[in-house]
């Protein structure tokens, strides 16, 4: 299996002005080493306990998504070196960042993350929670913290009817706030959605962030 073969297949796939955000989940250090040879600089990881494992085994201009549920606890092993967190679901998240953020004497980028499958069991805001952040006083104050748009997870199918409308549903709401609280924002402007499964779907439908592991990686063993 070769890292450097899958990731030039998939980068010859994707469109300039579309980020590819390697996720080297579960995967060790010479794999991710033959990815930033290959020139490969955006990787995402979705565990605090891995990621800062990671981090200082690997070259420093790795820029590092977080892509998991993020327990307000850990925040703190993040924000010294964290180049975006992707999974911003709740209020009292977005607090303790910018506390963290604020020590570090950084501004961290977030995205917040939507909910759009119909599984019940992946995390995310709706609209109303999003808008009641936004409006909120607290969040009006944060100066550690830049929102660059959203994320979401389709539901884990082939039906690509069902992906195109989730998809589209993220678009939207990435609009609809864009439109309310940030025209005047240039760094909001990201909307990051499609995996090794759904990506190309995911670009046709506006993404700008494709999140991208087992296509270059190879499956995972848990
Ligand atoms: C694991 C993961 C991915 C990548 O999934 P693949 O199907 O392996 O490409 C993308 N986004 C999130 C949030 C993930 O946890």
């Amino acid at each position: 299996m070769s890292v450097t073969k899958h990731l030039n297949h998939i980068r010859s796939k994707i469109p300039a002005g579309v980020r590819l955000v390697a996720v080297s989940k579960t995967k060790p250090v010479s794999d991710i080493m033959e990815a930033y040879q290959a020139g490969q600089r955006v990787f995402g990881e979705n565990k605090t306990q891995d990621l800062i494992a990671k981090q200082p085994e690997l070259p420093e201009d790795i820029e590092w998504h977080f892509i998991g549920h993020l327990q307000t606890n850990k925040v703190k092993y993040l924000t010294p070196f964290v180049g975006m967190i992707e999974s911003v679901d709740s209020l009292k998240l977005l607090k303790e960042i910018n506390k963290q953020a604020a020590k570090n004497e950084r501004v961290v980028n977030c995205l917040l993350q939507f909910h759009i499958a119909s599984e019940q069991t992946k995390f995310g805001l709706d609209l109303e929670d999003a808008s009641l952040i936004l409006e909120s006083e607290e969040y009006t104050n944060m100066k550690h913290i830049r929102l660059c748009g959203v994320m979401g997870m389709a539901t884990f199918t082939d039906d690509e009817e069902i992906l195109q409308m989730e998809f589209s549903m993220l678009r939207d709401i990435f609009n609809s706030l864009k439109n309310k609280y940030f025209s005047e924002d240039e760094s909001f402007r990201e909307i990051s959605m499609g995996m090794s499964g759904d990506f190309l779907l995911a670009i046709e439908q506006g993404s700008t962030n494709v999140r991208v592991g087992t296509a270059i990686f190879g499956e995972r063993n848990y």
